[in-house]
Order: C-alpha cells, then structure tokens, then sequence
C-alpha cells in the first residue's frame, strides 16, 4: 500500500527504530512512547485491520506473538511483565490502518477498561 506509513517502514523509506524483524514481521519503537516500552509488533504485508486477518494468516498472527515473547524477554520485561494491544477501527482507536501490537511494559499500567 503506496499510501501506509507502516509499508513505508518496512520498505525502509521512512525511518524507525528497529528491535526486532525476520522474513515476516517487524517490530520499532512507537514514537510517541505511552510507556518507559513502547513497541509496535507489525506483518511486513499489509493487513489493515484486525477484521481483515483471515485464516491463512493464522501462522503470521502466531509469529507476531513469538516475536511479542521474543522481544519481551530481549528487552527485560518478560518477568516485571507487559501488555499486547491491538487497537480495531474508529471506537477501537485505530490510528494507523496496519495491522499492529502494542506491547507496553517498564511501568504498572493502569486499569484495562476505559
Ligand atoms: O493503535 P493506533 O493505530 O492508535 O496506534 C498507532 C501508533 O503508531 C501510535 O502509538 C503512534 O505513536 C505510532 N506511530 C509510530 N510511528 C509513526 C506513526 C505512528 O510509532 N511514524
């Protein structure tokens, strides 16, 4: 997608922060962080949306968990713990419409449900 920031960073066009990228999924610091962690856990192909992952993707939404896990641990929050978040569409509070998770951990988060 020409237009999607997120293909422009996996493309390398524009620039991020890398912590994580295999084949399939890469993961870059958020820029506005909501947390001493803050990264974003995305497919490198474009999915818009959470209603748009069907189940051939089944193995590409495990990978990005693995990468969750991976990057947790890496970044030494596994034990303290932390928070995945997929945000879906306008009431979800979807900015970005590129599949991605939130994985927010380095401080206690607060209540879930808001
Ligand atoms: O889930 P949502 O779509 O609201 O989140 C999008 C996230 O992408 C925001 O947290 C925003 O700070 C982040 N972002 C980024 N780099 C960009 C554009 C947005 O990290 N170039």
């Amino acid at each position: 997608m020409s237009d999607c920031i997120f293909c422009k960073i996996v493309e390398g066009s524009l620039p991020s922060t890398k912590v994580y990228e295999d084949d399939d999924v890469l993961a870059f610091r958020d820029i506005q962080p909501a947390a001493p962690v803050h990264v974003l856990i995305i497919p490198k192909k474009h999915i818009a949306t959470m209603n748009d992952v069907t189940d051939e993707d089944g193995a590409l939404i495990a990978k990005i968990f693995a990468a969750a896990r991976k990057i947790a641990a890496d970044l030494g929050v596994a034990e303290s713990g932390y928070r995945l978040v997929n945000n879906v569409n306008r009431d979800g509070g979807q900015v970005v419409y590129h599949l991605h998770v939130h994985l927010l951990a380095g401080r206690k988060l607060g209540a879930l449900l808001a």
